[in-house]
């Protein structure tokens, strides 16, 4: 989902689309499995299903991806249509707002093709009651009409692959989640790997880039492709400015810490979250809605964009009774720790 310039206050490390990321993103965006990097053990997995499907002469298991905003979830579905050498269509779950539109999509499709829906839990029930005989049988049943001049047409469709995208696998239904085959998990890239991302865009991009300087912007991109690229980008323009273009290690410190970005790519927002925890509710644990309104930040937001950082850097535990911070967080926000045992 891309979010508008003009609804939202642009937060530099949002692992969500922005609009200013769209110019970039397009010739960024790896076109083969080789170009994507890192997610390993996804890779691996889709490679030998890609070759079954294509050995039997069939078409892929539906496959739905999961994980934060930004880790390349619809740059891999677009890999996979490439490599099984179909056409793909790209879609998302609010997109879709009645049954006829969904019937209307997967009519136009041939066989073997890629339906993409992205932020597939946003679907609403009757829509995804037509995608359950299309997921299963390729068929659909499309009713005209209303009351006795009601008419109900069986339509065979082509066997084509769903591939979905959501942030939360939890809020799919059941009966949507076992119709896919293939369940992948993406995970947030470590820091060697972004390194290899900024390095790889810095080259589409026609710039220079040490090693450092690279590395530098990938710690700051809290284990996402999408802010690695928007940071560099940013960057960019410092070092146009000050440096003839070169990105240093110290060019792309300087800027990231003008542009607020802390060395653990933390920034106001998130600081003003631990904050919060730290001075209303004693580090926690506090629920997700008490914090939610006491920080104005809708829950889905803080359980989709800041808490999977939060977590994967270990300042925040996800407790029955709700968040709490860890030693860590206090650390970093150098706040001497409550005489407290840290769980
Ligand atoms: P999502 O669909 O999960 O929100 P995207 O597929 O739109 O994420 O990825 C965001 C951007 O990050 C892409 O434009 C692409 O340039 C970059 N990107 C994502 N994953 C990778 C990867 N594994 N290797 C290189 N670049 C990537």
């Amino acid at each position: 989902m891309k979010i508008d310039k003009e609804n939202i206050n642009e937060r530099m490390v949002s692992p969500e689309e922005i609009v200013s990321d769209s110019d970039l993103e397009n010739p960024l965006r790896p076109l083969s499995i080789g170009d994507y990097i890192g997610q390993e053990k996804v890779k691996e997995n889709l490679a030998v299903f890609i070759r079954a499907a294509k050995m039997r002469g069939e078409p892929l298991d539906h496959v739905l991806l999961y994980g934060p905003p930004g880790l390349g979830k619809t740059t891999l579905s677009t890999i996979i249509a490439r490599e099984l050498g179909v056409n793909i269509r790209i879609t998302s779950g609010p997109a879709i707002e009645r049954p006829g539109d969904l019937a209307a999509l997967l009519t136009k499709l041939t066989d073997g093709d890629v339906l993409f829906v992205d932020e597939i839990h946003r679907l609403s029930r009757n829509v995804e009651e037509i995608l359950y005989p299309a997921m299963e049988d390729f068929s659909v049943d499309i009713v005209t009409g209303k009351g006795q001049m009601a008419t109900s047409y069986h339509l065979a469709l082509p066997k084509f692959t769903l591939v979905g995208a959501t942030t939360r696998a939890g809020q799919l239904s059941a009966p949507l989640r076992d119709r896919f085959g293939v369940i992948l998990r993406l995970e947030l890239y470590s820091n060697e790997e972004l390194g290899k991302i900024v390095k790889r865009s810095a080259g589409i991009l026609g710039m220079t880039i040490s090693d450092e300087g690279a590395l530098e912007i990938a710690s700051r991109s809290r284990g996402t492709p999408r802010i690695a690229n928007r940071l560099l980008k940013r960057v960019r323009d410092f070092a146009q400015v000050i440096n003839g273009g070169n990105v240093t290690y110290n060019i792309a410190n300087q800027a990231l810490n003008k542009l607020g970005v802390d060395e653990l790519g933390l920034d106001s927002n998130d600081r003003r979250l631990i904050e919060t925890i730290i001075n209303f509710y004693g580090g926690g644990p506090v629920g997700l809605e008490t914090l939610s309104a006491a920080v104005g930040e809708e829950s889905v937001t803080i359980e989709d964009v800041y808490e999977p950082y939060l977590l994967q850097i270990g300042f925040l535990n996800r407790t029955p009774r709700g968040r709490s911070l860890t030693k860590a967080a206090y650390l970093h926000m150098g706040i001497e720790p409550p005489e407290v045992a840290f769980c």
